[in-house]
């Protein structure tokens, strides 16, 4: 478990932070004010996208690698994960959300993220936002997840469909969703 978040001084009064014993583990306090850094972590939403017949990966500019997956995104405060999904299907994709449901919960404790993972259909004409730089249209039966986060997820909607699954392998260490969390 690492301590992801640098925060050296209180968000609240500007005090130093000290590491303290508190609610059962070690955390960032306030000796001021009391302040907690609880370190929560954050959810994620991730949208297998299907459009005219196949689910839509892409690739972020962000990525090293030549690897293409699910568009993702953090909730907004108000919203709902329903609305979450279609704003930033549209943001990203220039996709209309038409419906969705969910395909489960993921932890990504390396990043402190909980992914919330749904199925999405989308109608309308692919246009990438500037964060992503390419886009594939894959027949379902040809997915190939992988064994994390994301790729979990896409892992269980193609077994809910009777699809065969065959994960491939990825890079340790790579991030195959929002660098913004960064
Ligand atoms: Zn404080």
């Amino acid at each position: 478990m690492t301590e992801s978040a640098a925060y050296h001084f209180c968000p609240r009064c500007a005090h130093a932070l000290v590491r303290r014993l508190n609610a059962g583990r070690e955390r960032s306090l306030c000796p001021d004010c009391g302040w907690v850094h609880w370190d929560n972590p954050l959810p994620v939403l991730a949208a297998l996208v299907e459009y005219e017949g196949k689910i839509l990966l892409a690739r972020n500019a962000a990525w090293a690698e030549r690897i293409f997956a699910l568009i993702t995104g953090f909730m907004e405060r108000g919203e709902t994960p329903e609305e979450g999904l279609a704003r930033e299907l549209k943001e990203e994709t220039n996709l209309d959300l038409q419906q969705s449901s969910l395909i489960g919960v993921y932890e990504f404790q390396r990043k402190n993220e909980v992914i919330i993972a749904y199925h999405v259909e989308a109608t309308g004409t692919v246009q990438l936002s500037e964060e992503l730089v390419d886009y594939r249209l894959v027949a379902p039966e040809r997915l190939r997840p992988w064994r994390m986060g994301t790729g979990l997820a896409m892992a269980d909607w193609m077994r809910a469909r009777n699809l065969p699954v065959e994960f491939i392998d990825l890079p340790a260490r790579i991030e195959l969703h929002d660098p913004k969390a960064d």
